[in-house]
């Protein structure tokens, strides 16, 4: 999980990457019949609602990924399916990860993933980052092809940035595709983003009357802030996931970025 809180973000002091220090196993046996409740509760909340709002993208990717409604995902099984196909994996690790140490896993295919499972009284509300929002909302990406080029090229872009304006055009980047990405499919303007496929308020506001949707023009992405702690008023609408491959190459060129 990425902090986006980028008052904390440094650029890196070494080229080496400190990430290591957050990883940590998934001891998945330790796993108790209320976590494996919870995830089946909020599972089924939210794919309910996403077989008619979400990108068939994420649709194929959870089947790809052997996302199941009765227990929490067991990381070691779904890079088993998913390394062979983009070779990605999901890598876990203790919290969030600073924007240096968090790209530069990007950039080598690896996704920061938290394994906590949130509490009951949480289901809607989660103030961390946790199994459900990090696994489920984002690791279906993971097997399509393109989004999976798309993500380890932010990655490289981003470990490249050394100045704060390069740091948060890539950040605003992030932000409304991985986290808050609309697409339109046969028509229809779809959720994709990891933050509105992992929370049920945040996707009604987004396809609601209240949020602006507007085309995905790289332009604008990069020039609108965003806030991490309210419903997001203006978005972006891709066409095609092509389009988005072609925006971080773009963006990274704009920025004067060599990714490396
Ligand atoms: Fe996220």
């Amino acid at each position: 999980m990425l902090d986006l809180d980028l008052t904390n973000s440094r650029p890196p002091r070494a080229t080496i990457s400190t990430a290591d220090a957050h990883f940590i196993s998934q001891d998945w046996s330790a796993y108790s019949a209320e976590q494996h409740a919870v995830w089946s509760l909020l599972y089924d909340r939210r794919m309910d609602a996403l077989e008619s709002t979400a990108s068939q993208v994420f649709l194929d990717g959870a089947n790809i990924i052997g996302l199941a409604r009765d227990h929490v995902p067991n990381l070691a099984e779904v890079n088993a399916r998913l390394g062979p196909r983009t070779g990605w994996s999901a890598v876990p690790v203790d919290g969030f990860l600073p924007a240096p140490e968090f790209f530069s896993c990007l950039a080598s295919r690896r996704f920061p993933t938290t394994v906590t499972v949130r509490s009951r009284d949480q289901l809607d509300y989660l103030p961390e980052p946790d199994i459900f929002h990090d696994v489920f909302g984002h690791v279906p990406l993971h097997a399509h092809r393109v989004f999976a080029d798309f993500l380890q090229r932010v990655g490289r872009a981003a470990r490249a940035a050394r100045s704060d304006e390069q740091t948060h055009a890539m950040a605003r980047l992030f932000w409304f595709t991985v986290e808050f990405g609309l697409i339109r499919e046969g028509g229809d303007v779809k959720i994709y983003g990891s933050g509105l496929i992992s929370s049920h308020a945040d996707a009604a506001n987004a396809l609601g009357p209240r949020c602006e949707r507007r085309p995905f023009l790289l332009h604008d992405v990069l020039a609108q802030p965003f806030r991490i702690d309210h419903v997001q008023d203006t978005l972006f609408v891709l066409e095609s996931f092509d389009q988005l491959f072609a925006a971080v190459d773009e963006a990274a060129t704009w920025l004067g970025l060599e990714p490396a």
